[in-house]
């Protein structure tokens, strides 16, 4: 459901414009994804388009075949002790088992999205639920949300231990055994989404004015071309596809293999306890702030294509998961400080990341009107234009976490990232994969956002970055 905003009304986030439509026509595309391929871009995409879901195969098949060791698939096939055809035959196919496991989970989920409003913003307090406003579009169309995510988080996870406790209807192992065939699953949804996705920017987009084409299929079809693609009023791609069935899926995930250690070793390890702890912190927080979610870039700026519909769908639920899986197959125990110090450094990093997204949040929801250390926020007035020409008002924060770096909400995310994978020891380099992936995305990230905001904001963006110099730690980047 959509609403263009009216020429004199105040935006979400900005403070009042003026319309400029008859002066000067704005160029198109000030912000959001790029409409001209650079030729490092499209080597970057197709590198990733042909490479990640082998990538993804890769680890996982390493855990299945190799006990998580990442070389010895490599020397196998170096040294010719094996061929690739012996790797691929020793992989489980998709089976009609998986296909139905996944098909009903899917299901479950839409159904819980799209049919079930929130009520948990009636008795949690604090919490925000319920129809939410999104940002304002580069076509200047906001967006309303069914924020019930956290309800949807619930209900799927008292549903999984009544089963595990109570009805038995299947065994919490039931993830971790059907992990290669759910796999290809996930695949198919993956690829068929960002399709789909493509054909209806093409010939039936939500909202045309919010499309990008570069003329380049590659690109258009990672980065997509619909920013908001929708079926019918609520069914929002990027909401369901980012949060449910991944995110959901990430704590289920680590329970199942927490509840695999205890099969095979009849206990569970305190790595494995520690590793579903914190990112079920992580994953609740997500839940807890859908709405603040709707304001991120993923939501605000990134449109939909293979990037989020096939990264949703594989890379998140299967890669995110990989110190759980790890933990399967190498059960470390840690000695108490350790376990005591990495708890510490994760819930550290958390509450960094977690403070520093709320000083924002906060400062943005009151324009400005609020306390941030005790003492009222410090800020640069700047503006925007959108594409019909209509001018914004906004302001950047330079007090509070905002201005010790100019995304330190990144760095209190990479310790959290860092305590999961500290929790698996020292012995492979597998599951410190999460720290390396999650270091280049954020610094990408970074640096994406940054080339956003100074084509958004111009001079205003400038006078911000010699306010707040350093990127994600104060003095060093
Ligand atoms: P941010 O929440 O940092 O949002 C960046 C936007 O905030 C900018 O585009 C700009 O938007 C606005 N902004 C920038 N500086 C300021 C300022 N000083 N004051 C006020 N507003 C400002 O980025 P993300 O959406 O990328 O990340 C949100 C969280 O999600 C982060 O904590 C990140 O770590 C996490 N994340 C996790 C991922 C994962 O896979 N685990 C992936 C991606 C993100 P505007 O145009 O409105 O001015």
């Amino acid at each position: 459901m959509a609403t263009h905003l009216p020429k004199e009304k105040k935006p979400a986030e900005g403070r009042k414009h003026q319309n400029m439509q008859n002066d000067t026509k704005a160029p198109q595309g000030q912000w959001g994804r790029a409409w001209e391929v650079d030729w490092f871009s499209l080597a970057s995409i197709l590198f990733l388009l042909m490479f990640a879901p082998l990538i993804v195969y890769y680890f996982i098949m390493s855990c299945a075949q190799y006990q998580c060791s990442l070389t010895d698939p490599l020397l196998d096939l170096l040294t010719g002790n094996k061929h690739l055809s012996d790797i691929w035959n020793s992989t489980p196919p998709l089976t009609y088992r998986a296909a139905v496991i996944y098909a009903l989970w899917v299901t479950f989920q839409v159904v819980l999205y799209l049919f079930i409003p929130d009520f948990c913003h009636k008795f949690l307090p604090g919490y925000v639920g319920g129809v939410q406003e999104g940002a304002v579009t580069p076509a200047g169309v906001v967006n309303k949300y069914e924020i019930n995510g956290l309800q949807a988080w619930i209900i799927t996870h008292v549903l999984w231990f009544a089963n595990a406790s109570c009805f038995h209807f299947f065994s919490p192992t039931i993830i971790f055994d059907n992990w290669i065939p759910l796999l290809w699953c996930a695949n198919i949804l993956g690829y068929a989404v960002s399709t789909f996705a493509m054909i209806k920017g093409y010939f039936f987009p939500t909202n045309a004015k919010d499309c990008k084409f570069t003329g380049n299929f590659f690109y258009d079809y990672m980065m997509g071309i619909e920013f908001n693609p929708r079926i019918g009023k609520w069914f929002d791609f990027k909401l369901f596809f980012n949060g449910r069935p991944g995110i959901v899926a990430w704590t289920l995930i680590n329970l199942s293999f927490a509840a695999k250690q205890q099969e095979l070793y009849g206990q569970v390890t305190n790595s494995m306890i520690l590793v579903n702890v914190l990112q079920g912190i992580y994953v609740l927080d997500f839940f807890w702030n859908e709405a603040w979610y709707l304001k991120t870039i993923d939501i605000c700026h990134d449109h939909f294509g293979w990037y989020l519909g096939w990264g949703d769908c594989v890379w998140l639920p299967y890669l995110y998961t990989l110190q759980g899986l790890y933990l399967v197959y190498h059960p470390v125990q840690l000695c108490t400080a350790h376990a005591v110090g990495i708890l510490m450094f994760g819930l550290l990093g958390y509450y960094i990341f977690r403070t520093t997204n709320h000083q924002k949040d906060l400062f943005r929801r009151t324009s400005g009107n609020c306390r941030i250390w005790g003492k009222k926020p410090e800020y640069i007035e700047c503006s925007y234009t959108s594409v019909d020409g209509t001018k914004y008002y906004s302001k950047l924060m330079t007090s509070g976490f905002w201005g010790w770096a100019r995304h330190f909400n990144y760095t209190g995310d990479l310790m959290g990232s860092l305590a999961y994978c500290l929790a698996c020891g020292f012995e492979h380099l597998l599951p410190y994969f999460y720290i390396v992936y999650m270091t280049i995305l954020l610094t990408h990230r970074c640096l994406r956002d940054e080339h956003r905001c100074s084509s958004k904001y111009g001079k205003d963006w400038k006078r911000y970055t010699a306010a707040v110099p350093y990127r994600l730690l104060p003095g060093i980047f």
